[in-house]
């Protein structure tokens, strides 16, 4: 068998983590089943691997070769427009292609999930004892440990598959848990109905105004002309943004064409959802992370058929199977989230959407109050097509915009204090006209640190370089980079042991919460964070009680800083406005000035003006002042300069190459390693930093350390990342992690 020829051969990049390429037989009765992106059975070393056809040849690099032995279902190909973006991702963002195939189909499809009974995992214990057991696993059996962390902050449970795409484990762990009685593994139906089945209206389109009618002409003139093109869709929050992208979605639908349309995850929100179902119901596929398996497989088929032609989901949905793509809305293109960070690929979603594009002759429209410095430069540079929509399209007016200054408010109130008089005023007011307030923080829990009088230090988690956040209604110390728990908090420092007791600092809006109605006792609150979201539905819910009148303010972090409309919200106060600014990365001002003009989008939205407080400790920070004045065009001016002074993205390209491991001087040296091989690499303009502690020196017992690259080309880094990957000379105990462009280069 081993000196059979065959008809064709066929290179394949399997799943797992091979990284040479493979050559097989096709045999005559698979030719005509067999090209790129074609999902294929393989025996590897005595097993069965699963992996996708790469390039068919007349001839294989090597013999013998042995045939493929299955060909898995023809729908569940990569289809030749995304094999074409897979490559160049692979290129670009120096990733392994098996792992950007893994990015681009969800994991149902490449699990040939048919059957709607699936496992389902969950904890046979309490939250306490196995957070417990996982501390004492951490470092004995990672592995286990790992599916543990994620078996902590699941609600009820999690589907196996989900479970193994998170840990990016094998299941051996989750069974030896079982074993000990810690899971419990059953088989489940999973239920396939949409989740969402709210009542809507069809809504009609409204007469556009002449911004409005201008953007939209433009981009229906390159619709029109299958034309790549990309337009930039610049107005403040409610300036009728989404009207364009409806209406621009409706001639793609009429022309035949699909659509896919990007929001942030945290604003697939009910209210989202139900503006595009008014309009478009039938031909929506929506894809969010809280779709089980099932639907998710569901989901993928019916756009891959052609019966969903509009795809509204978040940053991976950029990837969908659409036919006939001729539109990709980008709606805040400025959110992070749409970059991905921890794994490889790490891709920016509006770059793929732009590439896609560009690949497809469609068009790409991206939409922001407060666009990125990359797409503003881009549109000034004239790659992209610029249209501002000047005022609110509801005839509502903008929010006046008040800053406080904190530290007169300290002196005021001779110690610390939360709110300023002018928010209080403020707050009272709205109460008594039966209008709503929201306040804005950065920051969940209680307390942020609980520290040492005697030795002033704080205490941090065991496995991370933290602090632990106080939460007052579980009585814990928590991490929020790993989930480790104290219960109850100590009450001696248990680093110096001293007899002094311990001390709180730091608010979060927990303590925000409970401090509001220390002021007014018959005040009724809403709080939207991390840890008032857990349940599947509550976030929704919690939206909804607000909307309809159950709270007079709602408190929350940045997971209410987008994308609601609640008419009947006349106050927004910024409570720690300027905690971002503190970080040490090119970015924080952007970050800032970007939250403080989407908070203040909140204000007013309805027939009522709305007012805005913005409190801060550096009253006179340009970011501050630009902000609260909504002056984006003064802002990108000081900006760009900085950016350009210093080499910055968007002017240069950037790559930061991170490195974590448990050694913390192997991983140091590894780092040092690669940057002495990368400077031998690339030429001398290349500027490449030191080797520096990451922000987070350390998460979950690895070290991290980083640096930083840039210069005036991204393709000549990945290859010579590329390179250094293929010589080896990488320690298995130390992980490697290439972030193009990152969105944080601190930590
Ligand atoms: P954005 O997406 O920029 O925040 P929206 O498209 O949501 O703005 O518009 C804000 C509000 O104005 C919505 O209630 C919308 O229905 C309304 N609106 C948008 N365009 C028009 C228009 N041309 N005429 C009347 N109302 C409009
Ligand atoms: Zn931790």
């Amino acid at each position: 068998m081993n000196k059979k020829t065959y008809p064709k051969y066929a290179t394949v990049i399997l799943d797992i983590a091979v990284d040479k390429k493979l050559d097989y037989g096709v045999k005559p009765e698979q030719l005509d089943l067999v090209k790129k992106g074609t999902r294929v059975e393989v025996p590897v070393r005595g097993s069965l691997q699963k992996g996708y056809i790469f390039s068919i040849k007349d001839h294989p690099d090597f013999t013998p070769v042995v045939p493929i032995t299955r060909v898995l279902s023809e729908d569940e190909l990569i289809t030749s427009d995304l094999f074409e973006l897979a490559v160049w991702m692979s290129k670009y963002y120096c990733a392994p292609l098996r792992q950007v195939f893994k990015a681009l189909l969800p994991a149902s499809v490449r699990a040939e999930t048919k059957h709607k009974e699936q496992l389902f995992v969950m904890r046979a214990k309490t939250r306490g004892e196995l957070s417990v057991l996982c501390q004492e696993l951490r470092n004995k059996n990672s592995a286990q440990a790992d599916v543990l962390d994620v078996m902590l902050n699941v609600t009820k449970g999690i589907l196996l598959s989900e479970l193994l795409e998170e840990t990016g484990g094998s299941r051996s762990p989750v069974d030896t848990l079982a074993k000990k009685g810690a899971l419990i593994v059953d088989i489940v139906r999973v239920d396939r109905s949409p989740l969402i089945h709210e009542e809507y209206f069809l809504t009609k389109h409204k007469k556009l105004n002449p911004d409005q009618e201008q953007a939209l002409k433009a981009i229906v003139n390159a619709l029109d002309q299958n034309k790549f093109e990309t337009h930039l869709l610049f107005g403040v929050t409610g300036s009728g943004k989404t009207e364009v992208y409806l209406q621009a979605i409706d001639n793609a639908l009429k022309a035949g064409k699909g659509t896919i349309m990007l929001v942030p995850e945290i604003s697939l929100t009910a209210q989202t959802i139900e503006r595009f179902r008014s309009r478009f119901e039938g031909h929506i596929a929506i894809l969010h992370h809280r779709l089980s398996h099932g639907e998710r497989f569901d989901e993928w088929h019916r756009i891959y058929r052609g019966e969903a032609k509009i795809i509204i989901g978040a940053r991976s949905a950029v990837f969908s199977p659409v036919q006939n793509l001729g539109l990709i809305i980008v709606d805040e293109e400025h959110e992070n989230s749409y970059k991905q960070t921890e794994e490889a690929p790490c891709y920016h979603a509006r770059d793929i959407a732009v590439m896609r594009a560009k690949m497809s002759n469609a068009v790409v429209i991206l939409g922001s109050a407060t666009p990125s410095l990359e797409s503003y430069y881009n549109a000034k540079e004239g790659k992209y097509v610029l249209s501002k929509l000047g005022s609110r399209a509801d005839a509502a007016s903008m929010p006046t915009v008040t800053i406080v200054d904190m530290k007169r408010e300290f002196e005021k109130a001779k110690g610390y204090t939360s709110f300023s008089d002018a928010l209080l005023t403020g707050i009272k007011k709205r109460m008594a006209l039966g209008e709503q307030s929201i306040l804005f923080l950065n920051r969940r829990g209680y307390h942020t640190t609980l520290f040492c009088q005697s030795c002033q230090s704080g205490v941090k988690c065991n496995h991370c370089d933290v602090s632990l956040t106080f939460h007052k209604g579980d009585n814990i110390l928590a991490c929020h980079l790993c989930g480790y728990a104290v219960s109850p908090p100590p009450q001696h420092c248990p680093t110096c042991k001293a007899p002094d007791p311990m001390k709180f600092r730091g608010v979060g809006t927990e303590q925000i919460e409970k401090a509001i109605h220390a002021v007014f006792p018959e005040i009724k609150t809403l709080r939207i964070d991390a840890d008032t979201t857990k349940h599947k539905g509550s976030h929704q819910k919690l939206l909804r009680d607000f909307g309809s009148g159950k709270a007079d303010v709602l408190i929350g972090t940045q997971m209410i800083a987008k994308g609601l409309h609640f008419p009947q919200v006349t106050l927004v106060g910024v409570l720690n406005s300027d905690s971002s600014l503190n970080i040490p990365d090119f970015r924080a001002s952007e970050t800032v000035f970007q939250l403080i003009t989407q908070v203040s989008g909140r204000a007013g939205r309805g027939a009522l003006k709305g007012e805005v407080i913005v409190q801060t400790h550096m009253p006179e920070n340009p970011t501050i002042q630009l902000a609260s004045k909504q002056d984006y065009e003064s802002f990108y001016a000081e900006e760009i300069a900085v950016r350009q002074a210093f080499n910055y993205p968007p002017l240069r390209p950037m790559g930061k190459i991170a490195f974590s491991g448990t050694d913390p001087k192997e991983t140091y040296e590894t780092a040092e390693q690669v940057r002495g091989l990368l400077i031998g690499q690339l030429p001398a303009e290349y500027e490449i930093n030191p080797v520096i502690t990451a922000g987070h020196a350390k998460v979950k017992d690895k070290y991290r350390f980083q640096f930083l690259i840039r210069g005036p080309g991204i393709y000549p880094i990945s290859k010579a990342m590329e390179q250094i990957r293929a010589r080896a000379v990488l320690r298995s105990s130390v992980r490697m992690h290439v972030d193009i462009n990152p969105v944080s280069t601190f930590f």
